[in-house]
C-alpha cells in the first residue's frame, strides 16, 4: 500500500489495517513511515488556506483526522484538547439559544455537570429520559427539539440505548443526533452507519489507549464538523502537535488492542459471573443483559468495560479486595492497556449523594473495571485471589 486509501477510493480497507495506514502522512524529506510532527505556529500565510494550529488544520491534525473519518465511516473528523471539549463544540454546533435538548439520563459525570450548570445560562432547555425506553424519549420531544444525545453503552451500568430506532425518531423529527461513543471505540460500534449526525469520543480513554494524555474528538458530516471547527477555533480548543502524533501512534494499535480487551472481558464477565461472591455482572455481551440483543445488532464486540457487585455489602469487604489486587490497579480513567478498576460511589458518582445513585441503580458495592490487554489467566487468577476471602 503506498499512500494509504488513496489507490482506490471506492475501495474501505478493514478496521485493522486503517488503524495502521489511514491518514498517514509520509515524511517527504526522509522518506520516513510515519508523519513527521509538525509544531510550528508561524505558518507562511501565502498558502491557499491560512493555518494555525488553534484553527485545527495543522498536518498532524489532518493525518489523525482522517485516520478517525476513516474508521467511523464519516466525511470528516476533528481532533480537540479533551473529551469535554469535544462535547462542549459539538453540543453548541448543534443547538441554538431558545432550542431544547433530549437527554438519555445515564451520562458520564462531567456531560452531566456541563448540562446542568452550563446549558441553562445559554437558555437552552432540557429533558432526561430512560433512553432505553424508546416511548419516554419519543415523548420528550417538543417543537423546538434540536437535539438528541445518547451514550452507549453507558456508564457504570453498561446500559445499551437502541442507536437506530433513536435515529429513525430524530431523522421523522427533523432533529439532530449525537453519541458518546468513548466506551465502543470505533471499532466497536460505528453509529455513523446507524443514522448518528455527530460522534464524540473522549480519545483520553480508548484511542489514546496508554493513559497517558487528554484529548477529544468529533466525527460527522463536513458539514457539521466545520461548524464544530468554527467554534472549537473561536474557543481554543485544539490539540497539540505532540499529543496528536502520540494519539496517531496509539491508534495504530487501536483494533487490535481492543479485540484483546473484548476477549478478556469476555472472559472474566463469564468466570466473574459464576462467582459465588459475586451478585451481578453487568457486561453486555453475558445474554443475561438486559441489552444484550440490542449490543449483539448493533456492535461489532462487545468491549472491555464491565460492572459487577460484591454480594457482600461491607464497606471493608470493597476495601479488602482492592488492596488484595496485585495486577489491577483501583484508578480512574478506562480504556488502556492497563486494566483499571473503581468504585463509582466513591468517585464518578460520588457528587451525586446517595439518593442520586439509588436512582440510577448505583449500589455501592458496585465496581467498573476496565479490562486492559494482559494475560487472559493472569488478570482471571489476581481476581480470584483478591475475592478469595470476601
Ligand atoms: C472520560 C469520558 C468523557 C470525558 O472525556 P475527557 O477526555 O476526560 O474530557 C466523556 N465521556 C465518557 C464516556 C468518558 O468516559
Amino acid at each position: 500500500m503506498k499512500q494509504s486509501n488513496t489507490r482506490n477510493s471506492d475501495y474501505t480497507y478493514s478496521p485493522s489495517t486503517s488503524c495502521v495506514h489511514a491518514g498517514t502522512l509520509r515524511d517527504p524529506i526522509s522518506g520516513g513511515v510515519n508523519t513527521p510532527i509538525f509544531p510550528s505556529s508561524a505558518i507562511d500565510y501565502r498558502t491557499k488556506d491560512i493555518r494555525y494550529p488553534r484553527n485545527f488544520n495543522t498536518p498532524n491534525n489532518d493525518a489523525v483526522a482522517k485516520k478517525l473519518a476513516t474508521l467511523e465511516g464519516t466525511e470528516k473528523a476533528l481532533l480537540l484538547s479533551s473529551g469535554m471539549a469535544a462535547i462542549a463544540i459539538g453540543i453548541m454546533a448543534l443547538v441554538k439559544p431558545g432550542e431544547h435538548i433530549v437527554f438519555q439520563k445515564d451520562l458520564y459525570g462531567g456531560t452531566l455537570a456541563l448540562i446542568e450548570q452550563e446549558l441553562p445560562k445559554r437558555n437552552i432547555s432540557y429533558t432526561f429520559v430512560d433512553a432505553t425506553k424508546i416511548n419516554e424519549l419519543k415523548e420528550a420531544i417538543i417543537e423546538h427539539t434540536a437535539l438528541i444525545y445518547i451514550e452507549t453503552p453507558s456508564n457504570p451500568l453498561l446500559n445499551i440505548i437502541d442507536i437506530k430506532s433513536v435515529t429513525h425518531i430524530a431523522k421523522h423529527c427533523n432533529i439532530k443526533t449525537m453519541i458518546d461513543n468513548t466506551f465502543a471505540s470505533p471499532i466497536n460500534q460505528n453509529p455513523a452507519q446507524l443514522g448518528c449526525d455527530l460522534i464524540m469520543h473522549s480519545a483520553t480513554k480508548y484511542l489514546g489507549g496508554h493513559s497517558d494524555f487528554c484529548a477529544g474528538a468529533l466525527a460527522g458530516s463536513s458539514d457539521i464538523i466545520e461548524q464544530c471547527r468554527l467554534l472549537g477555533t473561536m474557543y481554543g480548543c485544539s490539540l497539540n502537535a505532540s499529543d496528536l502524533a502520540l494519539l496517531e501512534r496509539s491508534m495504530k494499535t487501536l483494533a487490535i488492542r481492543v479485540e484483546k480487551q473484548n476477549h478478556n472481558a469476555m472472559e472474566i464477565a463469564h468466570y466473574l459471573q459464576d462467582h459465588p461472591a459475586i451478585s451481578t455482572v453487568y457486561f453486555p455481551g453475558l445474554i443475561t443483559h438486559p441489552g444484550h440483543i440490542i449490543a449483539k445488532e448493533q456492535m461489532h464486540g462487545f468491549g472491555g468495560m464491565m460492572s459487577f457487585e460484591l454480594k457482600n455489602e461491607d464497606k471493608s469487604a470493597i476495601s479488602r479486595f482492592l488492596d488484595s489486587l496485585n495486577i489491577i490497579i483501583p484508578a480512574g480513567s478506562l480504556g488502556g492497556v492497563e486494566s483499571l478498576i473503581t468504585s463509582p460511589a466513591l468517585t464518578s458518582h460520588k457528587l451525586i449523594g446517595e439518593h442520586g445513585r439509588q436512582s440510577y441503580g448505583i449500589k455501592d458495592n458496585l465496581l467498573r473495571l476496565s479490562v486492559g490487554i494482559e494475560n487472559t489467566e493472569d488478570l482471571i487468577n489476581d481476581l480470584s485471589f483478591a475475592l478469595k476471602d470476601i
